[in-house]
């Protein structure tokens, strides 16, 4: 089967060494086997999402080198998408609204004394899960904001314990209760990260996930979406991340690795590459 990648980023600020080796990474993988790689512009948030940074990072990647078919999938323009696939999933019964707000969370964190810790920090404590169905209906019809949750645990019971492959780790278990009930819509945006990138990497049958092991712990989630959703399991490879001189790792604000800062200080594309690892 021909090898498909992506490299997904966010326009929330100029791209950096990191990301430089995250594209590499993803381009090699397909190319190097004659197979595709896809770049997807992932702006579902418009507060920290920006034009000008999606124009230069189209700019700089194609300045590095790789190449990508176009038009490029961005993903504001398909929330249509998103919501049929959120609508399945409240068909399936594993949905339920959360009105929470952030303070009552942590509130809510506090009085318990204890909460269980995800990746991403303390885990919701399930508030909303436990609403009767009519405080529910009365708050949705009464225009109450809400984000709309994975009930993670009744998903888990659809699908029976599931699987995914990754190059580098090898066979991993799933096990998506780690992020708790994540969200799969916010208040303000009627799509998640989870959501957008699941449902994403199925219609542009992306055979090969690449990725910052930082996102590992999200995979566990994306492998139930998929099964509820009736997608096919792409392989993952969730490759190391560079760090700086501090043994940190590269985040926006390090503005001199910026592809743009290297440029601007006359670094040619090859020289960028090998800095990104791919000589
Ligand atoms: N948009 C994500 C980011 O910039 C990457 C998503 C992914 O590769 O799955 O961190």
């Amino acid at each position: 089967m021909s090898i498909v990648t992506r490299f997904a980023p966010s326009p929330t600020g100029h791209l950096h060494l990191g990301h430089a080796h995250s594209a590499l990474f993803g381009w090699h993988a397909a190319t190097d086997q004659g197979g595709r790689f896809l770049l997807r512009v992932e702006d579902i948030d418009p507060s920290r999402c920006r034009p000008e940074y999606e124009a230069d990072l189209l700019e700089d990647l194609a300045w590095l080198g790789p190449r990508w078919p176009e038009p490029v999938r961005r993903q504001s323009e398909h929330i249509t998408d998103y919501r049929a696939a959120l609508d399945r999933l409240d068909q399936l019964g594993v949905t339920y609204p959360c009105f929470c707000t952030r303070r009552e969370i942590e509130q809510e964190i506090a009085a318990a004394g204890h909460a269980p810790h995800g990746p991403d920090g303390p885990l919701y404590p399930g508030t909303c899960r436990a609403l009767a169905p009519a405080e529910r209906a009365a708050r949705v019809a009464a225009g109450t904001p809400f984000a709309t949750r994975l009930d993670t645990h009744r998903a888990l019971e659809l699908t029976g314990p599931l699987t995914w492959r990754d190059r580098a780790a090898g066979e991993i278990a799933a096990t998506p209760e780690i992020l708790g009930d994540a969200v799969l819509a916010r208040k303000d945006v009627p799509t998640s990260y989870h959501l957008s990138v699941t449902v994403d990497d199925a219609l542009q049958e992306i055979t090969l996930v690449t990725r910052g092991v930082d996102l590992f712990h999200a995979t566990h989630l994306h492998r139930l979406l998929q099964t509820l959703l009736g997608y096919p399991t792409p392989d993952y490879h969730h490759h190391g991340l560079l760090t700086n001189e501090r043994g940190e790792r590269l985040a926006k604000r390090d503005k001199a690795v910026s592809l743009r800062a290297l440029r601007a200080a006359g670094k040619t594309a090859a020289e960028v590459r090998s800095m990104a690892g791919f000589p």
